[in-house]
């Protein structure tokens, strides 16, 4: 059969696959396809909606405009063509956690379903979509309309099936011409009995862990195809795999011109229980991940009411030493001229048991950080959507966020002027120098730039400089989340 992949994109609190990242989905389903024998394409929401709604005709931004973000992405193949050949149409999306992304836009349900539903191919949706996606916080869950698609498949392989799957399906990377980070899989599910009020993890899976070595074997065989650029993040806390150690270890023996080397989440209740052992999880990430590394910590609220009634991970406390601990170890600048390895903060509105004292809460233990000079490298402030099957959406649905809702801009905006601000100025004060900055789009007169890896800091430079080329750049100016630079 001719298959034909969609790609519109997947982000969810353990695992990213919007560009630059290439998810998992898309590899293990590729693999899977062609371990069956079947013939694949691959083509993206972008390629789409270049076919589809921009008559294949991509321009180049004026001087006063932006970069189109929403074709960006384009694999170059002709999507009318592989749409019309295709017998088989998969589609991959979903949503759980949206963020702001620089150079890409995921597709949504309301968005593909006119998109595709005048084509005569089957078509099958899977991704995290099938327990509902979203790509604005704050809301409930997009509902699926059923009748656009064939199937709705849960596209959820053992292990086992994936050690196959994971090296057979690598070959996708390749049909991508644009430079993409690989997100690794290590584990699935929460190792915690009962999850986090909101979270969709504990639904997916129960928490189970990839051996070793089927991790390196990918890593290995995606490095032999000419991938450089590599995040453990599809997790929920690299802490909690069994042999951590050995698997960065390995990496680093196997792959020795890797360029990128991260992580992604982390439980700081496990950074406090591995620093009580000497450390062996928090210098091993030091020592062989490569700098800029970010562990994301799902603190989520410092309010301990919030805390109690929404089971989550970490307490105030706890989030704090688990701060300090990793300033300990990977403040000091790498390579590539940020910090090692620090920690990055979550920060969720709309949680039960809010009220104004949490954001009181929240800027106590943010001023303690900010005055103890604890680096942080970046704080993701969001409204929480609302899934079903999550104890929130059962206790209490969007009862919080409607009762606070008139006061989110005002306490993300206290959080941006009186902490991001700052840090940044700690973080990467003027005259800074940051290596290997990759240009992505232009802003008006403005190119925007980021180093290649996990949540890197983004940096506006005059003028327009050629896209998708690597800079030094010297920092010359704050704003609130991002730098100024120019190229030296
Ligand atoms: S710790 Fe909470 S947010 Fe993280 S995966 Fe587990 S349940 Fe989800």
């Amino acid at each position: 059969m001719r298959y034909t992949i969609l790609d519109c994109y997947t982000d969810e609190p353990a695992g990213l696959g919007v560009p630059p990242y290439l998810g998992t989905y898309p590899r293990y389903l590729a693999g899977y396809l062609l371990q069956k024998g079947h013939q694949l394409e691959y083509i993206n929401i972008d390629d789409l909606r270049l076919y589809k709604i921009y008559k294949g005709i991509k321009k180049e931004p004026s001087v006063k405009e932006k970069t189109n973000i929403r074709i960006y992405n384009t694999t170059g193949k002709d999507a009318d063509e592989i749409l019309n050949k295709t017998e088989i149409l998969i589609i991959i999306l979903g949503c759980h956690v949206p963020g702001k992304y620089l150079s890409a836009l995921p597709g949504t349900l309301r968005e593909i379903t006119p998109l595709i539903s005048e084509l005569k191919c089957i078509k099958i949706l899977t991704g995290p979509a099938v327990h509902g996606t979203q790509l604005e916080g704050g809301k409930f869950f997009e509902k699926i309309q059923e009748d656009v698609f064939d199937e709705i498949m849960e596209f959820n392989p053992t292990y086992e099936e994936i050690a196959d799957y994971a090296i057979r399906g690598s070959q996708l990377a390749k049909q991508i011409p644009q430079l993409r980070i690989m997100e690794i899989e290590t584990s699935r599910g929460c190792p915690r009995e009962k999850g986090c009020s909101f979270c969709t993890e504990i639904l997916k899976s129960p928490f189970i862990f990839r051996k070793t070595e089927d991790i390196i074997a990918e890593i290995k065989k995606l490095y032999s195809l000419g991938q450089r650029y590599f995040r453990l993040g599809k997790q929920s806390c690299f802490y909690s795999h069994p042999d951590p150690v050995n698997i960065l270890k390995k990496i680093s023996k196997s792959c020795p011109d890797i360029k990128v080397l991260h992580i992604d989440n982390v439980n700081p209740v496990n950074v406090v229980k591995d620093e009580k052992d000497g450390a062996p999880i928090t210098k091993a990430i030091v020592k062989y991940c490569t700098s800029g590394n970010i562990a994301a910590f799902g603190a989520e609220s410092f309010d301990p009411d919030v805390y109690e009634q929404n089971n989550l991970n970490s307490d105030a406390e706890t989030t704090y030493n688990a701060v300090k601990i990793l300033n300990r170890y990977g403040r000091e600048n790498g390579e590539n001229g940020m910090p090692m390895f620090l920690p990055g903060i979550n920060i969720l509105f709309g949680l039960k048991g809010e009220t104004k004292t949490t954001h009181e809460h929240n800027m106590k233990w943010l001023n303690r950080i900010l005055e103890e000079k604890l680096l942080i490298r970046r704080i993701n402030v969001r409204q929480v959507s609302i899934f079903e099957g999550t104890a929130l959406y059962e206790e209490c649905g969007n009862k919080y966020i409607r009762k606070n809702k008139r006061y989110y801009w005002k306490w993300r905006n206290d959080i941006r002027q009186n902490i991001d601000n700052k840090m940044l100025k700690l973080l990467v004060p003027v005259g800074s120098i940051l290596k290997d900055v990759y240009s992505e789009i232009y802003d008006g007169k403005t190119t925007f730039m980021r180093q290649v890896g996990t949540y890197p800091l983004i940096i506006g430079v005059k003028g327009r400089l050629p896209l998708n080329s690597f800079y030094n750049v010297k920092i010359t100016g704050h704003m609130l989340r991002s730098i100024i630079g120019e190229i030296i």
